[in-house]
């Protein structure tokens, strides 16, 4: 009798160490999944079809040429886009993920990760059309383009992969403080006459109703596919290219 009631008492003992036991795991489970619930949120990638700005053009122009992101932030924020560096140095254009300074002197480099932009436009590019062009002028090419933009209100990454007759670019020289407006800024810019080269152009088409907060139309920069040159594209006559357009919704402007 004694024996059986204590057999009984472990078993009891048992039976309750194991309930309790299941209740902890299933606790356990379910702060675990919260957790990786929470933790795949939290480590989501940016979202890529959104065109990311730091600073607004109009405040950028007047003379605000003070690097206030670093190359490495930007990155994560896209792989295609157009800026320049600290005090107007130059122009930047990011091709593919890699971010290139073509300074006024004319030969580019990439850009050092702690190097800083006053001024960028960036985004994923993931293009939505793509045509095939020839023979056209820059004139020629922007008529092209207005035709193949289906909204006049949303903005548009631009990419131009090919084979240039001729290409204008330019660059300004590093302006040190206290800085000059833009327009006196590129007085003593560097200007470019590229013939005949295989280049990529990339750049966006802003609305009319960003005037201001971007440059409204037509912004490319351009570089050469041997990394020799490039600069802002002025002009160019295109032989053959690949035009891709990438359209963008969405809008993330960083303030100064
Ligand atoms: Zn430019």
């Amino acid at each position: 009798m004694q024996s059986k009631l204590t057999w009984e008492a472990v078993e009891l003992k048992v039976k309750a160490f194991l309930a309790i036991a299941l209740v902890i795991v299933i606790v356990l489970s379910a702060f675990y999944a919260v957790w990786q619930a929470y933790d795949k949120s939290s480590s989501a990638p940016v979202e890529r079809d959104v065109l990311f700005q730091i600073a607004a053009f109009n405040t950028f122009s007047l003379g605000n040429y003070a690097g206030y992101m670093n190359y490495s932030e930007l990155k994560t924020h896209g792989d295609f886009g157009i800026g320049t560096l600290e005090g107007l140095d130059g122009e930047m254009i990011a091709v593919d993920g890699v971010f290139y300074h073509i300074p006024a002197e004319g030969e580019p480099r990439e850009i050092a990760p702690e190097e800083k932009a006053p001024y960028a436009t960036v985004t994923f590019f993931e293009a939505d059309y793509t045509f095939n062009v020839a023979e056209l002028n820059y004139t020629e090419f922007k008529a092209f383009c207005d035709q193949k933009l289906s909204s006049k209100n949303a903005i548009y990454a631009i990419k131009v992969v090919g084979f240039y007759d001729y290409a204008q670019t330019r660059s300004p020289p590093k302006q040190t403080p206290p800085y000059p407006i833009l327009t006196e800024a590129i007085k003593n810019q560097s200007v470019f006459n590229l013939a005949n080269v295989s280049a990529t152009a990339a750049g966006f088409w802003f609305p009319s109703s960003m005037d201001g907060v971007d440059y409204v139309g037509y912004h490319l920069h351009l570089i050469t596919d041997d990394r020799s040159a490039g600069g802002h594209l002025l002009d160019c006559i295109i032989k053959n290219a690949t035009v891709e357009i990438d359209e963008i919704h969405s809008y993330n402007l960083i303030l100064p």
